[in-house]
């Protein structure tokens, strides 16, 4: 705790008392995140505990999700690194468990990102929202939606918006390159965001995000955060009417061209 400088303990019980408190709308069971360089032993004994607390955060949940007058979701979360034996039947276990939804966690090789969700997808109730925990990347996003996950959450877009790099439809730049010092149109010729229509211009932004001032360079945080995200949420606003029209396959291969195809201008 950075206030009172003492350690505090945060098992599934802590989790989702705090949770509750918080008031979130949707709330992830407490799990255990494996890495890439954990053996199947090792993944299969974190399974283990995290199907375990599991339970417990179901049961805690239950007597505080009604506490602030409205009810609370609870996701279960889906790990078992890369092995389709593990991730099947924990898939099929938690799928028997009262959850809302269920997030799929995990450290994912870009490659084993497909296999692993549809894995997954085949066990989980069809009913049941999914949620992509921690991917916000286009790419990772179209891979998702196109293997059944509805939603996501990530830092990047408001993390590298603060560090200079800007989403735009060809692809990111970095506000730190000198060419943005003259530049006088906005971050993304032609976005709807806040700060685009505003007539922030990429100078102006940029002399913000260089200021010794605190005071500014939050302002800069603020104005460059909104852009990036206004990216991302428009891009899930188009998939989802690609979807309905028929043509995600087209707006998917599209958009990897425009975004991917085109030179990285950072
Ligand atoms: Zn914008």
């Amino acid at each position: 705790d950075p206030f009172t400088q003492q350690e505090d303990f945060i098992g599934p019980k802590e989790s989702m008392e705090i949770q509750c408190r918080i008031g979130a709308d949707i709330h992830m069971a407490f799990d255990e995140l494996t890495s890439l360089a954990d053996t199947y032993d090792y993944n299969k004994e974190a399974l283990e505990r995290t199907e375990r607390w599991a339970q417990i955060s179901l049961d805690v949940h239950k007597q505080h999700r009604d506490d602030l007058g409205y009810r609370q979701s609870l996701y279960g979360v889906l790990q078992g690194g890369r092995w389709e034996d593990l991730r099947r039947s924990t898939a099929k276990k938690m799928g028997q468990m009262d959850f809302d939804g269920y997030g799929l966690g995990g450290a994912f090789l870009k490659s084993s990102l497909g296999d692993i969700l549809t894995w997954c997808n085949e066990e989980l109730p069809e009913h049941k929202p999914r949620h992509l925990l921690g991917l916000s990347r286009p790419d990772d996003i179209l891979i998702g939606v196109e293997n059944g996950a509805y939603t996501f959450d990530c830092v990047a877009p408001s993390r590298e918006a603060r560090h200079g790099r800007i989403y735009t439809k060809h692809g990111y730049y970095s506000l730190a390159r000198q060419a943005c010092q003259d530049c006088h149109e906005p971050l993304e010729v032609g976005c709807d965001c806040p700060t685009c229509q505003q007539g922030y211009t990429q100078s102006q932004l940029r002399q913000m995000m260089k200021s010794e001032d605190p005071k500014v360079r939050e302002q800069y945080f603020r104005l460059s955060t909104i852009h990036n995200l206004r990216f991302t949420i428009r891009m899930m606003e188009e998939v989802r009417q690609a979807i309905l029209d028929g043509t995600f396959q087209e707006y998917k291969e599209q958009f990897l061209k425009d975004y991917y195809g085109t030179k990285k201008k950072g």
